[in-house]
């Protein structure tokens, strides 16, 4: 039987490339977003798929659809955007989750919820290993996307032990690819519009933080190997890239590539700016049998040839 499949947030980034995946694998797909960072350019390629469809809703809103699985990806996830309008973003983790919880135990459906490395914060564990519980400023201007992202892992472990809900919780660090919305802030798509524009590459303090980013391609294989997986693997856990870098080495490596004569400009550091994340991966090495297998080199090029293609 064709599985129904439904993905929050699926015209945004990293859904888009989702929905397209699991077409591929030959799912009928319902992709639910309100469009505030996502856009119908991300899907248009998409419409004439009979297997596809496109619903605007929000969902801090219920929603009553028949469904088998749900992928809950509908956040606003860079730090402009989910700073934006902090409230809405905070009531999209909790109410969203809620919602979709909700959802997923009237109809039965297993769940998936696209967390977040920001669950740790600022980590003094590193590697971050799934059993670390994190360091995170509860008031700060990050605080209603961390916080936000871990009261709805609590409310998917609630959900999974009071009403045995087939949950299952991925933390997600740094992705980065093509469909990137390039004003978002994020630092793959600043840095790559920046180059290819001649604007100044604005590295945020002395750009010795670090971060490992992961390309969409396997992020994505993560993501459906997780929902695949037998339901005793509830996660949390996590899906990255382990290999790190600076952000100044990222900002002098797409310089290079993109034969940019762009200047390295320095910003002053955001507030509560991790200052090193690196995934720890043994759990889906051994659960799911998944690691990355794109370096960054490969990824980094193909994300400048689509930002080269939408730039004009
Ligand atoms: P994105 O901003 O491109 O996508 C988010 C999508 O959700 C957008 O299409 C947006 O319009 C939609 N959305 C936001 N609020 C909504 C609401 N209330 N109702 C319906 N739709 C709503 O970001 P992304 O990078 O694709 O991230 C997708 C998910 O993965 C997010 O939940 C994010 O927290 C998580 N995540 C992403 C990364 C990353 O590096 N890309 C890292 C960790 C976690
Ligand atoms: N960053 C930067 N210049 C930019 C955008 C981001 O130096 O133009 C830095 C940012 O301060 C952070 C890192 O790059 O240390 C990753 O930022 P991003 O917003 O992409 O992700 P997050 O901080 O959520 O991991």
């Amino acid at each position: 039987m064709t599985k129904r499949v439904l993905v929050t947030g699926g015209a945004g980034f990293l859904g888009s490339h989702l929905c397209d995946r699991l077409l591929e694998r030959g799912c009928d797909v319902l992709c639910v977003d309100n469009f505030f960072t996502g856009t119908k350019q991300n899907v248009a390629h998409l419409m004439d798929n009979p297997l596809f469809e496109l619903m605007r809703h929000d969902i801090t809103f219920p929603l009553y659809v028949e469904v088998d699985q749900i992928y809950n990806l509908a956040c606003p996830a860079s730090p402009i955007h989910y700073q934006f309008d902090p409230v809405q973003t905070t009531k999209t983790c909790v109410h969203g989750a809620i919602n979709m919880l909700g959802l997923a135990k009237r109809v039965k459906a297993r769940i998936l919820q696209a967390s977040t490395s920001e669950v740790y914060g600022d980590p003094s564990v590193h590697p971050q290993p799934e059993g670390y519980w994190g360091h995170v400023n509860p008031v700060g201007p990050r605080s209603c996307y961390d916080e936000g992202k871990r009261c709805a892992e609590t409310l998917f472990f609630d959900y999974y032990r009071q009403h045995r809900l087939a949950i299952r919780v991925a933390r997600i660090f740094n992705t980065y690819g093509p469909r990137m919305h390039s004003n978002d802030g994020r630092v793959v798509s600043n840095f790559v519009v920046q180059a290819l524009k001649g604007e100044p590459v604005t590295v945020y303090g002395d750009g010795s933080q670090t971060r490992s980013f992961c390309y969409v391609s396997d992020l994505v294989d993560g993501l459906i190997a997780l929902m695949e997986a037998p339901d005793s693997l509830t996660g949390p856990v996590n899906l990255g890239n382990p290999v790190e870098n600076t952000i100044l080495e990222i900002a002098e490596l797409i310089l290079a590539k993109t034969g940019s004569r762009s200047e390295i400009a320095s910003k002053p550091l955001p507030a509560d700016d991790p200052k090193q994340r690196q995934p720890e991966i043994s759990l889906a090495k051994s659960e799911l049998g998944w690691q990355p297998t794109v370096p960054l080199d490969a990824g980094l090029d193909k994300t400048i040839a689509y930002f080269e293609k939408t730039l004009g």
